[in-house]
């Protein structure tokens, strides 16, 4: 559906794959991040744990410390193994969505908790720093949810600083920095997701290309093959096809035919009721004769109203059966075409190669044109057959 130039439809649909892309892309992420985090807390537990503190708010920071970093861990493991356990089942998207969800949140929520916990004992704000940045380069956002995640970071940050430090100057001032790291994130998620959306558009433009041009490839070579009239196999193909059966059949000891078969008086038709009904009556012909042959026989169109069959593992009595068949077959079907009265007939000339003659398509052909020849002269309307000489 078109309104206003946009075809909202494929909008949609193109919105649908880089949800379902976004969605892939950060679980890999989350399931290789998360596990690095517990190790760390561990470490920094390890680093606190039994400090001797020189005073109360010291006390304080160090037992925040291990707190948040002990909570931490608990997360983070937690995480590490949905994240795993969720990687093993694509169907449960909303599962999925909600894990990569959690972790984001967390991961900014511990990072304003110490920086804020760090507000005891010092000014800097680095966990914000690092928690903001990690966040906005691990993940990938879409730019509505990168500014309400950075804006409510931002929020809880000034919130939760406000709690612990009492300094009004430094607090401004930690407020401020927190507001720039934030701005910061956001526009690195911006940049992360443009960059995201680019390469995935020119990937799908490729694709496209790729199809357009296999697509192509396919209609040349089927146009290289075949006659458009009739869909049959052309002069060229068919030339191909029986120098290929030729060796086949001299190697594997069996015989095979070669058809040639003309419509007779084609040129009245032509005259008596035009070229284009002459043109579908071909194209029935070719219809009628591909109806009755076998699918490793090989049927061409090779000019007018000129067609040739080959027929593979076959003698000369049962190649001489099948050219009556098809002879009958015209007579009977052809006599009327689309109410009017035709009487059209063919005459077909046979050459049947022995077993084991080794032989070219130039001397089958020419013995087959005079196969015909003979069939025409003789009365038309007739098979002329032959054993190769
Ligand atoms: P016969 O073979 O019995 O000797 O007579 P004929 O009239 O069929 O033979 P000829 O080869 O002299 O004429 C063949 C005619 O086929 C000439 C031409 O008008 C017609 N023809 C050739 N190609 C096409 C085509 O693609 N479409 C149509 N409608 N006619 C074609
Ligand atoms: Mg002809
Ligand atoms: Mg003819």
């Amino acid at each position: 559906m078109r309104i206003g130039g946009i075809d909202w439809q494929a909008l949609q649909r193109t919105q649908r794959q880089w949800s379902s892309l976004q969605l892939e892309q950060n679980l890999h992420r989350l399931k290789l991040a998360a596990p690095i985090a517990p190790p760390v807390n561990l470490l920094h537990i390890w680093m606190f744990w039994g400090r001797p503190a020189q005073s109360a708010n010291e006390a304080l920071w160090v037992q925040g410390i291990i707190f948040a970093h002990a909570a931490m861990l608990l997360f983070f493991a937690l995480l590490a193994l949905a994240t795993w356990w969720l990687n093993r089942h694509p169907h449960l998207v909303r599962l999925r969505r909600a894990c990569i969800t959690v972790g984001i949140l967390g991961t900014l929520g511990f990072a304003a908790l110490i920086s804020s916990i760090d507000q005891l004992v010092t000014s800097n704000i680095t966990p914000l720093l690092v928690g903001c940045t990690l966040v906005a380069l691990v993940f990938l956002h879409r730019p509505l949810s990168a500014l309400l995640l950075f804006s409510t970071t931002l929020g809880l940050f000034i919130w939760a600083i406000g709690q612990t430090q009492s300094d009004p100057a430094l607090l401004l001032s930690n407020r401020v920095n927190g507001l720039s790291i934030c701005a910061i994130a956001m526009a690195l998620a911006w940049s992360q997701w443009h960059h995201f959306v680019q390469t995935h558009t020119q990937q799908q433009r490729l694709e496209a290309q790729q199809q357009l041009l296999e697509q192509q490839n396919a209609r040349l070579s089927y146009l290289a093959e075949h006659d458009p009239l009739s869909g049959l196999l052309n002069r060229r193909a068919f030339g191909e096809i029986v120098a290929h059966e030729l060796l086949r059949a001299e190697r594997n000891q069996q015989p095979m035919c070669l058809l040639m078969l003309d419509l007779d008086h084609f040129k009245q038709i032509n005259d008596q009721h035009g070229h284009p009904l002459g043109d579908r009556v071909i194209r029935q012909t070719a219809t009628l004769l591909a109806s009755q042959v076998r699918a490793s026989d090989s049927l061409a169109r090779i000019g007018g109203e000129e067609f040739v069959l080959l027929l593979p593992e076959c003698d000369l009595q049962q190649g001489l059966q099948i050219a009556e068949l098809l002879r009958q077959s015209v007579e009977q079907q052809l006599r009327q075409f689309e109410g009017q009265e035709l009487a059209l007939t063919v005459s077909i000339g046979l050459v049947a190669v022995p077993v084991g003659q080794a032989c070219s398509y130039e001397r089958l052909y020419a013995a087959s044109d005079r196969a015909l020849y003979q069939a025409k002269h003789n009365g038309r309307n007739r098979v002329v057959g032959a054993l190769l000489d």
